[in-house]
């Protein structure tokens, strides 16, 4: 019997059994929602009532998850994480930054600025996956010398993320990648001056979109930048991404679906205890996927530090060899076969790992259920 043919029982299997780290899982009810009553917007002019009245309605629940204080706005344009990391290059840098890279996105975002002619090359700190890196760890680091500092909240390629979001420096604007954290895990809304994201992640929507929540201060270097007369292309342009998110708006069409789930996504997140409450479920499935790997005899948490450990993606090393060699591929297969799909690795990272989305969309319970799954696989796989 090939591995692919093994069932695993009912009784084990997730009641949902999508665990991706991105695209994440779309709760169905907000899917039948679209389905029912997604024509009063689908389909229909963004620049009329009901698609802005839900821009708006999507801006003022983020404002409301996260406690925006005063001046603080809700930006947002097409394009996701990758497309504001080249707007960010043009339109927050003013001449250099400093990137904080323990992984693949925090890596992307300081390659795009190393690679901006009109930017002195950033200051990059690096660590090796499994830990964190902070912009000031880099070699020779000045801090007079720079004017934006970036760093993601969760990396999502390793398992990684920060226990807080710090202000990390006192002049230079505060820059965080929220995108798999957004939603998910604690932010103290004063402590970044950009924390921006994509939707298909923490808040269970579809891609296309990302979303800043600025500060003053960032709004204040979005116009400075804009009189400066750098010349830069309307699609990255944070200066017109500002004025009309200001109407509710966006410069081109929006995906209107992604707006839509990620509406009723936010709207349940508000009914559930807002962001602590949302944090508090999260702390209970890692707990839940955490606790599961150190008790196991073949699987063990990849990062070392209990207090890096994300607690919204988790990422999960099989012995690669000894009496309890497990290949992480072979369980991958037999758990899609099952229906239970995209627990793998961070293409890039290269390790016998499993990984596993732990947004708030995801029930803990569901992630019990995964591990019982995998503890039945593994048991006929090592025989
Ligand atoms: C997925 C991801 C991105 C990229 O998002 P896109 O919407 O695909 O551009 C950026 N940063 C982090 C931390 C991510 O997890």
């Amino acid at each position: 019997m090939s591995d692919h043919a093994l069932r695993i029982p009912e009784h084990l299997l997730p009641a949902d059994g999508r665990f991706g780290s991105g695209p994440s899982k779309v709760p169905a009810a907000a899917l039948e929602a679209l389905a029912s009553s997604g024509v009063s917007v689908m389909g229909t002019s963004h620049r009329q009532e009901p698609v802005k009245a839900l821009v708006g309605a999507v801006q003022e629940k983020l404002a409301s998850l996260y406690s925006l204080p005063d001046g603080h706005r809700v930006v947002l344009g097409l394009g996701g994480a990758s497309a504001f990391w080249d707007a960010a290059t043009y339109g927050l840098v003013r001449t250099r930054s400093a990137h904080g890279v323990f992984g693949e996105f925090g890596g992307k975002f300081a390659a795009a600025a190393a690679a901006a002619p009109w930017l002195g090359q950033p200051y990059v700190g690096r660590r090796d996956p499994g830990t964190v890196a902070w912009p000031h760890d880099a070699e020779d680091y000045d801090p007079d010398l720079v004017d934006v500092v970036a760093y993601p909240h969760n990396e999502t390629s390793t398992g990684v993320m920060v226990p807080e979001v710090v202000r990390s420096h006192d002049s230079a604007l505060v820059v965080v990648d929220g995108t798999s954290a957004a939603g998910g895990l604690r932010l103290d809304p004063t402590a970044a001056d950009v924390y921006y994201f994509s939707p298909q992640k923490g808040l269970a929507s579809d891609g296309g979109l990302w979303f800043a929540l600025m500060s003053p201060a960032a709004l204040d270097r979005v116009a400075e930048i804009a009189a400066s007369g750098r010349h830069v292309p309307a699609f990255l342009d944070l200066s017109l991404a500002v004025a009309n998110s200001a109407k509710r708006q966006t410069l081109n069409t929006p995906a209107i679906a992604t707006l839509f789930l990620m509406d009723a996504q936010l709207t349940w997140m508000l009914e559930n205890g807002g962001l602590a409450g949302m944090a508090e479920r999260t702390d209970r499935s890692a707990a839940t996927v955490y606790g599961w790997a150190e008790a196991s005899a073949y699987a063990t948490p990849f990062v070392a530090d209990p207090a890096l450990r994300s607690h919204v993606v988790a990422t999960i090393d099989l012995s690669p060899e000894g009496p309890h060699a497990v290949d992480a591929p072979t369980v991958s297969a037999v758990l899609r076969a099952n229906g239970v799909v995209d627990v793998d690795p961070y293409r890039s990272l290269g390790r016998n790992q499993l990984r596993v989305a732990m947004f708030p969309a995801v029930e803990t319970d569901d992630l019990g259920a995964l591990t019982r799954s995998v503890d039945w696989v593994v048991e006929r796989l090592v025989g």
